[in-house]
């Protein structure tokens, strides 16, 4: 059965065909500026060449009739008609306390993500938007929701709920809800096979470093604690969101630049991060080319961004009282050895010896110590969409 994989944003959507069977990519692309001028369309075939077409897209409904026209496309689509479609799986970023797992995409299913709304209010709407539209286009296929949330749903009491009044937890449910539940989930499980042990006896910190950043506790093939919490502000350094600060400081500079909470929460998600540290880039490409040229403001915003990641992993060590396997994916982890190499430096006392012939290698999967280190770490390219293909084949399979 093949699979299509519609990862939906605001203004753009990414989308896979995945053959479920042999996990073999079909096809994949992205629809961008979706509702703004100069919206366009990048579509390429497994073993044919990237083509990208400017197409007018007022709506998402018109991008993904878009897309199925290049999947079915006489000379380069991927499959000959819609009926070799057989399911759809979207990426649903909150779920909020109602979805623990992946779910057939109902009309109560889709009430309940739209409670959840509240809670991501940019991202929740526009996946809902991509669901309206699928339906609209492809009525008789069944859908599947995998939410980002969802492997989150297995953290303790005390790791989630906050030092605030417990009735904002009980009226609101202001509590810690975790982001890049799909791509941890699907990293642990590969480090426990690249350890050679059972997913259920395995402690793995599963650092993602991408634009957003996480880091996660696995302890036997649970998430037992992660860095995002209530939105994915929380945490880490970030390419532009300031991750974890003193929250008194938004007063203080609420009332110093004269601006509102609004425009305070801007600077958070925007303007903070190794850009804002940096004044350089948000990009850790750009970042590692200043920094090799001895850019004083690019090394501090790495020297900080790898300090923070250490001391989580150190957190996460104390959470689960030890520690098998550390693993880095996401575009920075995967690819950004230098980044790794900082982060290490700090973990000595887990008996970690880090052999740098392996951790030069970029984007494949390997454990980057030495035989004789006491504690793994590896790099694992993450597989999000080959997840939701997973989730969706095995919950319409049946
Ligand atoms: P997101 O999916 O959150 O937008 P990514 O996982 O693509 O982010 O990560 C983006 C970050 O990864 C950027 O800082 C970028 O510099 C870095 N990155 C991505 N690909 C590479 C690469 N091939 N080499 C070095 N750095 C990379």
């Amino acid at each position: 059965m093949n699979i299509l994989v519609i990862n939906c944003g605001s203004s753009s959507l990414k989308f896979q065909l995945i053959n479920a069977e042999t996990e073999e990519v079909l096809a994949k692309g992205i629809c961008e500026r979706i509702g703004l001028d100069g919206s366009r369309i990048v579509y390429q075939p497994t073993g044919g060449e990237k083509e990208s077409t400017e197409s007018p897209m007022p709506d998402h409904t018109q991008a993904i009739r878009l897309v199925l026209e290049s999947l079915t496309n006489e000379k380069t689509g991927a499959v000959r008609s819609l009926d070799e479609i057989g399911a759809v799986g979207h990426r649903l970023v909150h779920g909020g306390e109602k979805f623990a797992s992946s779910t057939i995409i109902t009309d109560e299913v889709i009430k309940a993500v739209e409670e959840c709304n509240d809670l991501a209010p940019l991202h929740n709407p526009a996946n809902l938007i991509g669901i309206a539209a699928c339906q609209e286009l492809m009525p008789h296929v069944p859908m599947v929701g995998v939410f980002d949330t969802a492997f989150h749903q297995t953290m303790p009491e005390k790791a989630f709920i906050y030092g605030l009044p417990y009735e904002y937890y009980k009226k609101y449910k202001v509590r810690r809800y975790g982001f890049h539940g799909t791509s941890h989930s699907y990293v642990s499980k590969r480090a426990a096979v690249l350890l050679g042990k059972p997913y259920d006896q395995v402690r793995t910190i599963v650092c993602h470093l991408g634009n957003g950043a996480s880091v996660c506790a696995v302890k036997n093939g649970k998430s037992v604690d992660t860095s995002m919490g209530f939105t994915p502000l929380e945490g880490l350094i970030m390419g532009t969101r300031s991750g974890d600060i003193d929250p008194g400081i938004m007063e203080f500079i609420a009332e110093k630049e004269n601006i509102d909470i609004y425009e305070v929460m801007d600077v958070l998600n925007q303007k903070s991060g190794v850009l804002g540290i940096s004044e350089v880039s948000s990009d850790f490409r750009d970042l590692q080319v200043a920094a090799l040229a001895g850019k004083e403001e690019a090394i501090r915003a790495m020297t900080i961004f790898a300090y923070h990641v250490a001391k989580y992993i150190g957190s996460y060590v104390a959470a689960m009282n030890g520690v098998d396997a550390i693993a880095f994916t996401a575009g920075i982890g995967e690819n950004n050895r230098y980044v790794r190499n900082d982060i290490c430096e700090y973990l000595g006392y887990l008996g970690i010896e880090i052999d740098q012939e392996k951790n030069s290698k970029a984007g494949e999967e390997i454990i980057i110590t030495t035989p004789e280190s006491k504690t793994a770490v590896m790099v694992i390219p993450t597989n999000e969409e080959l997840v939701i293909a997973r989730e969706t084949f095995a919950l319409v399979k049946q």
